[in-house]
């Protein structure tokens, strides 16, 4: 008894389609790559219910024959490479004569393509990889790939598609990023009949980035110019300043094929080191440009993972590039190009710019990038074992605390200042250091509050209660306090709104919109109304009470993506914290927000009504706590 048999070409060819195709974004990068591959100057995509229905691309490229059509369809045939020796050296991006053979065996394919020179065309139609006929046709040069009832005769590969809105947000993707490498083609995303976005030729890749990430974003970006005898990196990344909260604004291509690939990531992320905050991501297109023969394409169906042959150099050199591009800080050149078209504007309407808040600069050395970024999670503080170094007052005082020097002696009598009247932390501007300088406040002779002593680094605040004393991390405190607001504000459905007599705009990459459009039922309950205005332009109608107009766009960007990392299928529970988190954290003072003593003794206050505020499981700890005891073992006493 035999058990091992040949699998049937029908089998076989099933399991090929599977690792090409796994959803419409492939076919769209399978065939967006046929066109480009064929010289087109212009590709126009479209695609019905995100691809699930139809799939469509046209370009103006070099066409097939009559004899090639059916040729092409055919798995391991292709015009691209030859022999095994052609493999070391591929600069197409094609070359496993695969893709259409593999679309083809899982949907219903028509293929329409005229060679130039030709006075007419031909026109293909096949089925689960049957071609059905071949006939002339009256065409435009170019070739036109209709794909439709993608996993038609596999069912159980099209139960795994997801809704249209989730395979658009990834059809959006490959056309975006095809878009940036290929300045210089014309591009066109049609999605149920309508025009999405359309990309006329510019003629360099930031006037590319400009239509895509907007004028924001790209004034935000540093040029990356670096050359060596074998590899060339070229692109954009963002000052430290800009940043997201997942790595999906970075963007590598190798040799003009864009890829996944570890190696880089870490070196790009290694390059930032301690300037950004934790967790948060730079905005990066990279293009590195090295001989075909030291990288190998070949690894994987998609072509998305490469290997390089040399994977310390390429580190080496990219790590060397983007700091050569930090350190430098020039902004990118070309950035007031005339292709940039700001939104329209009503008349009689301005939208308001929104502030992009810097990044307090002593945050970077307090969150170094974890390693390996991926799998990032919070360092636990590192005990207070060892005495602090002493400096002696008189010969230096390099960060000078803001101690009140009054509080330092014992029992003086408490009628001293009386302490302001607690403020409401998030409305009207912190008051100046002057004032926080000038009040006077002593330890509560009651044991049951924190008090605050002084607030050091404008990012933490020391404080006694009875024989202990704490070091508040201000921004983390002050997040958890919102967070416990606005959860139970959602609970009791109270979260106040605010409607804005001027909306205000914000910018919504086309990547986001179907997220955007999916959460708006829910952010309105918290608050939000956003209407589109044309491109990547929204409208903010009303945004919840507590969070100031400067936040605004941040809050948003943090937001959708989370939504959009967590998915649809998480408990609706959960994705409510996400944002109610993002909220708070973006309404929470910031490290290197000058506080006064009423707002430091406000949060203090909140803190100790809310004792579960430093047991909570996520984020950062928002307390330290040293008891006298502990003090008196670090000085001997
Ligand atoms: P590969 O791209 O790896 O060669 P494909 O299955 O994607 O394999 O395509 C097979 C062949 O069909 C290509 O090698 C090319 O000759 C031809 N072809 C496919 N799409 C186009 C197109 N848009 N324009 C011209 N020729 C095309
Ligand atoms: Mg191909």
């Amino acid at each position: 008894m035999t058990r091992i048999h040949l699998l049937s070409e029908h089998v076989a060819s099933q399991i090929a389609a599977g690792e090409v195709v796994q959803r419409p974004a492939s076919v769209v990068r399978e065939l967006v790559d046929n066109s480009l591959d064929a010289g087109a100057g212009r590709i126009s995509i479209e695609v019905a219910k995100g691809g699930n229905t139809l799939i469509r691309v046209t370009d103006d490229g070099c066409g097939m024959s009559q004899e090639d059509l059916p040729m092409a369809l055919r798995r391991h045939a292709t015009s691209k490479i030859e022999s095994e020796a052609d493999l070391m050296s591929i600069r197409t991006f094609g070359f496993r004569g695969e893709a259409l053979a593999a679309i083809s065996s899982v949907s219903h394919v028509e293929l329409v393509s005229r060679q130039p020179s030709e006075r007419h065309g031909y026109r293909l139609e096949a089925a689960g990889n049957e071609v059905k006929s071949v006939e002339p046709i009256g065409v435009p040069p170019g070739t036109r790939v209709t794909v439709s009832d993608l996993f038609f005769n596999t069912p159980a590969r099209k139960k795994f598609l997801k809704s249209p809105t989730t395979e658009m947000d990834r059809v959006i993707e490959i056309f975006l990023r095809t878009a940036m490498s290929n300045p210089s083609i014309h591009f066109e995303l049609i999605h149920n009949e309508r025009k999405v976005r359309t990309l006329p030729p510019v003629p360099s890749r930031i006037d590319r980035l400009l239509q895509i990430f907007g004028g924001e974003v790209v004034s935000e970006l540093l040029a990356v110019d670096y050359m060596n005898d074998l590899i060339q990196v070229a692109g954009f990344t963002s000052r430290a300043t800009l940043h997201r909260n997942t790595a999906s604004d970075i963007y590598f291509f190798v040799n003009g094929r864009f890829v996944r690939d570890r190696l880089l990531l870490r070196s790009l992320i290694e390059s930032y080191r301690a300037s950004l905050p934790q967790r948060r991501y730079p905005v990066t297109v990279l293009f590195i440009q090295l001989p075909p023969e030291y990288v190998d394409v070949n690894v994987h169906p998609s072509k998305e993972e490469i290997r390089f042959r040399d994977e310390r150099l390429v580190w080496n050199v990219l790590y060397t590039a983007l700091r050569e591009a930090l350190e430098s800080g020039e902004a990118t050149p070309h950035l007031h190009s005339a292709s940039h078209k700001e939104p329209e504007m009503i008349p009689g309407l301005q939208p308001t710019p929104l502030p992009r808040e810097p990044v307090p600069q002593h945050q970077k050395d307090d969150f170094p990038f974890p390693d390996p970024p991926v799998v990032a999670s919070t360092p636990p503080p590192t005990p207070l074992t060892k005495p602090p170094l002493i400096t002696r007052p008189e010969t230096s005082l390099p960060d000078e605390p803001v101690w009140h020097k009054q509080g330092a002696e014992p029992n003086l009598p408490s009628s001293i200042e009386p302490i302001a009247p607690i403020v409401d932390l998030n409305r009207g501007p912190l008051s100046s250091l002057a004032e926080a300088k000038t009040q006077v406040m002593l330890p509560s002779s009651k044991n049951i509050a924190w008090v605050p002593l002084a607030q050091v680094f404008d990012s933490y605040i020391i404080a006694q209660k009875g024989d202990e004393m704490a070091i508040f991390d201000q921004h983390a405190l002050h997040e958890r306090i919102q967070f416990e607001k606005f959860r139970e504000s959602y609970q009791t459905r109270s979260l106040s709104s605010q409607k804005l007599l001027f909306p205000v705009t914000v910018e919504i990459p086309l990547q986001r919109q179907g997220i955007l459009q999916e959460s708006q039922d829910f952010l309105a309950e918290i608050g939000f109304e956003l209407d589109p205005f044309g491109g990547s332009t929204f409208l903010v109608q009303s945004v919840p009470a507590d969070l100031s107009l400067g936040e605004v766009q941040g809050f948003l960007e943090d937001a959708l993506e989370d939504l959009a990392a967590i998915g649809k299928v998480a408990p609706v529970g959960d994705r409510v914290e996400k944002i109610l988190a993002r909220m708070a954290c973006r309404s929470a003072v910031k490290a290197g927000d000058q506080l006064s003593p009423p707002q430091m003794e406000d949060l203090l206050g909140h803190f100790s009504e809310m004792p579960t505020l430093a047991t909570c499981p996520h984020g950062r700890p928002p307390i330290w706590r040293i008891s006298r005891r502990e003090l008196e073992k670090w000085f001997d006493r």
